[in-house]
């Protein structure tokens, strides 16, 4: 298995046209103590929101005339999509789409589908990764930890980062390019395979353009620029994103949430405002 090159992995969001909506009765979770905890929360739906609930909001935004995909997947143009729709109501326009604005749409207040993800997972020391060196997305961004979420070609492998096309990505970590592809290739688009000394590996897929003259067996630093964020491969039809992977050397790969948060600049600003 070492030896084998890395598989292009499956990732990103589906089709806007691919999920049917959920059953309305998916809610065995009135036992659950998280959704009991979630039931007393206000519903919110904001950025780094995902799931149902943020599927149905973006599919009720397009049927009112915003070009948005259905991905479930609350990122930047979702937000803007909500303060436009905000604005026609003549509500203040926070982005956010609160229990009054859900109402106002005509969608039901799902909550359990629409807890973020983002505290969930134990993070490590602030600044420290084993893996990162470098957050690899030079923009804002915004993410949630959707590794092993279900997707339609199986568990995502991986962390999505939502960012405007052309966003500048950067190595996390110094290493080799092991692999990388122009064209677009399979699930994965435009994508570069980063390998560390120790064997650790880098997922960038669906790029939209690599950085000029970089070159497979060529070194890199940490923090230097690769390439640009975009939706090639099977994220054609749907937001602009990096999916990112690690795969520890010689295993499978790793969650790569906790190590973004612990590199990400922003992360403790975004943890204060909530
Ligand atoms: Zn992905």
């Amino acid at each position: 298995m070492p030896s084998a090159p890395p598989p292009p992995a499956p990732s990103a969001a589906p089709p806007p046209t691919a999920s049917a909506p959920a059953p309305a009765a998916a809610t065995p979770a009135a036992t659950a103590p998280a959704a009991l905890r979630a039931a007393t929360r206000p519903a919110l739906l904001r950025v780094g929101s995902r799931g149902q609930a943020v599927r149905d909001l973006q599919r009720e935004l397009r049927r009112r005339g915003q070009r948005i995909v259905v991905d479930g997947a609350f990122g930047p143009a979702t937000k803007r999509a909500v303060r436009r729709i905000q604005a026609r109501f003549r509500m203040t326009r926070t982005g956010v789409a609160d229990a009054k604005l859900l109402k106002r749409l005509g969608l039901r207040v799902r909550l359990a589908a629409a807890a973020p993800a983002r505290t969930a997972t134990p993070l490590v020391a602030p600044g420290r990764s084993p893996y990162l060196d470098a957050f690899p997305v030079q923009g804002d961004n915004t993410y949630s930890d959707d590794f092993g979420a279900a997707r339609h070609q199986g568990s995502h492998e991986g962390t999505d980062i939502m960012a405007d096309r052309g966003t500048p990505l950067v190595a996390v970590a110094a290493g080799v390019v092991e692999r990388l592809t122009r064209t677009e290739t399979g699930l994965g688009g435009i994508y570069v395979w980063l390998q560390r000394a120790d064997g650790t590996e880098y997922y960038y897929a669906h790029m939209n353009a690599i950085a000029d003259g970089l070159q497979e067996g060529q070194k890199v630093a940490a923090g230097q620029v690769i390439g640009t964020v975009g939706n090639t491969g099977d994220a054609r039809y749907g937001a602009p994103h990096l999916h990112f992977e690690i795969r520890p050397a010689g295993s499978s790969p790793t969650n790569p949430y906790s190590h973004l948060v612990a590199v990400d600049p922003t992360a403790r600003t975004q943890a204060r405002r909530g």
